[in-house]
C-alpha cells in the first residue's frame, strides 16, 4: 500500500480523481473494473479477502465509489444507493422511528415530498414545511423532543431558494434534532455542508456528480461514525445498493466534477445576464444575481452559483410553453445536471403534481439546467426562442 496521506490535503480536484482507488496491485488498471460479481472466494470458512463476502454487502467498485464520495465532501464516510430516493429512504429508517417528526422545505423536491407524505407517514412519521429562506419558520416547525430530522435543500428546485446552511444547523441542533442537506443542486464542488455544520449529506448521483444522463444512482456521506454505523446497516439491511455498472459511471462522472460545474456556471452566469435584460422576461431567478433574494447567503456557503436557472416568460403559460418547445439546443425534458442544456416548464412538468397546492409554481416559469455546450450557441438558440414570443 502506497502512502496516501497527502490526500488528506490535497485540493478538491485531486481527490476526485485519486481518493478512492489505488492502481489495480495486479495490473497496474489506474481505473478500478467493474466488479460484476455477487460473491466472493473465501479462503477457508470466513476468511475473507479484503472483507469482500457478497455484494449487497460491499462491492469493490462501489467502495471505490463510496471512497471518493466521502473524500469529495471531507467525510470519513460515504454510502452509494440505486437512486437518490434509495438514499432518503434508508437515511429515514436508519435516523427515524415511528412517531418521530421532520421539518421538510415547503418547497422540497417532489419525490422528497412524495416520500415523507405517502410513504413515511404511512410508517408512523410526521412531517410539517418550512421555507428554507425564514429561520424563525423553521425553529417554529421544530418540536422540541419529537423533531429528528431537519432536511434542507438549498438551492430549492424550481424557485432556488437559498437557505442558509449554518444557521439551519444552529436551530436544528439547539433542539437536538439532526441537519440533513440535499446538496444534489449545488453538487460537493460548490457546497460543503458537512463543513458548516450539516450531520448527513445527501446527493441524487443522477444529476451533476454523474453528470451525463446516463445513470441514476443515490448517496448519502457522513462524518459521523455513530450516523455512519447506523447508516451501513441499514443500506446492507435493506439493499438499496449502487450495482457495479452504475457505481462506475458516477465514479467516472466524479472525476470530471470540477470542470464540469465551472462550465456549468460560466454559461448560467452568461444566460443568466443575457435574459436580465430580455424584454420578454419578466424575472430572472439565479443565485448569482445580486438582485435575488438568496445571493448574499450564497456567495457565503457556495464556491459558485451554480447551472440552474429559472425564468418567468411575459404573457403566461402560453408564451412559456412556446419558448419550452421553440429551443432546439436546449433538449425539453426533466432532469438536470448533464452536459446537455435542458429546458422544461415546471407547471406542466416537473411541478405538475403540486398544482392547486402550497407549492404551486407561476405557470409563465421555465427552468433551465445549462449544460457545457458553446455559451454563444446556447445564448442564440434561447435569443430565437424568446424572439418567437416578444
Ligand atoms: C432528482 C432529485 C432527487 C431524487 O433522486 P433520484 O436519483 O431521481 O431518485 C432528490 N433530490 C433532488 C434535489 C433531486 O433533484
Amino acid at each position: 500500500m502506497s502512502n496516501r496521506e497527502h490526500l488528506d490535503t490535497a485540493g478538491f480536484e485531486t481527490r476526485a480523481i485519486h481518493a478512492g482507488y489505488e492502481p489495480d496491485p495486479t495490473t497496474g488498471a489506474v481505473i478500478p473494473p467493474i466488479y460484476a460479481t455477487s460473491t466472493y472466494a473465501q479462503d477457508g470458512v470466513g476468511g475473507l479477502r479484503n472483507g469482500y463476502e457478497y455484494s449487497r454487502s460491499a462491492n469493490p467498485t462501489r467502495t471505490a465509489l463510496e471512497s471518493t464520495l466521502a473524500a469529495l465532501e471531507g467525510a470519513a464516510h460515504g454510502y452509494a444507493f440505486a437512486s437518490g430516493l434509495a438514499a432518503e429512504d434508508t437515511l429515514v429508517r436508519a435516523l427515524c422511528r415511528p412517531g418521530d417528526h421532520v421539518v421538510l422545505p415547503n418547497d422540497a423536491y417532489g419525490g422528497t415530498f412524495r416520500l415523507f407524505d405517502k410513504i413515511a407517514t404511512a410508517w408512523g412519521l410526521t412531517h410539517s414545511p418550512a421555507p428554507v429562506t425564514d429561520l424563525d419558520a423553521v425553529r417554529a416547525a421544530i418540536r422540541p423532543g419529537e423533531t429528528k430530522l431537519v432536511w434542507l435543500e438549498t438551492p430549492t428546485n424550481p424557485l432556488l431558494s437559498i437557505g442558509d446552511i449554518e444557521a439551519i444547523a444552529a436551530v436544528a441542533h439547539e433542539a437536538g434534532a439532526r441537519l440533513v442537506v440535499d446538496n444534489t443542486f449545488a453538487s460537493s464542488y460548490l457546497q460543503q455542508p458537512l463543513a458548516l455544520g450539516a450531520d448527513v449529506v445527501v446527493h441524487s448521483t443522477t444529476k451533476y456528480a454523474g453528470g451525463h444522463s446516463d445513470v441514476v444512482g443515490g448517496a448519502l456521506v457522513v462524518d459521523d461514525a455513530e450516523l455512519a454505523e447506523k447508516i451501513g446497516f441499514h443500506q446492507n439491511a435493506i439493499g438499496g445498493v449502487a450495482g457495479p455498472f452504475d457505481a462506475w459511471l458516477v465514479l467516472r462522472g466524479l472525476k470530471t466534477l470540477a470542470l464540469r460545474m465551472e462550465r456549468h456556471c460560466d454559461n448560467a452566469e452568461k444566460i443568466a445576464a443575457y435574459l436580465s435584460t430580455h424584454p420578454a422576461v419578466s424575472q430572472v431567478i439565479y443565485p448569482g444575481l445580486p438582485e435575488h433574494p438568496g445571493h448574499e447567503v450564497a456567495s457565503r456557503q457556495m464556491k459558485r452559483y451554480g447551472g440552474m436557472i429559472s425564468f418567468r416568460v411575459n404573457g403566461g403559460e402560453e408564451q412559456a410553453l412556446a419558448v419550452c418547445a421553440a429551443t432546439q439546443v436546449f433538449t425539453l425534458g426533466e432532469s438536470l445536471g448533464g452536459v446537455e442544456s435542458l429546458i422544461e416548464h415546471p407547471g406542466r412538468m416537473t411541478h405538475a403534481s403540486v398544482a392547486g397546492t402550497d407549492l404551486e409554481v407561476p405557470a409563465d416559469l421555465v427552468r433551465l439546467s445549462v449544460g457545457i455546450e458553446t455559451a454563444d450557441d446556447l445564448l442564440a438558440d434561447l435569443d430565437r426562442a424568446l424572439a418567437a414570443v416578444v
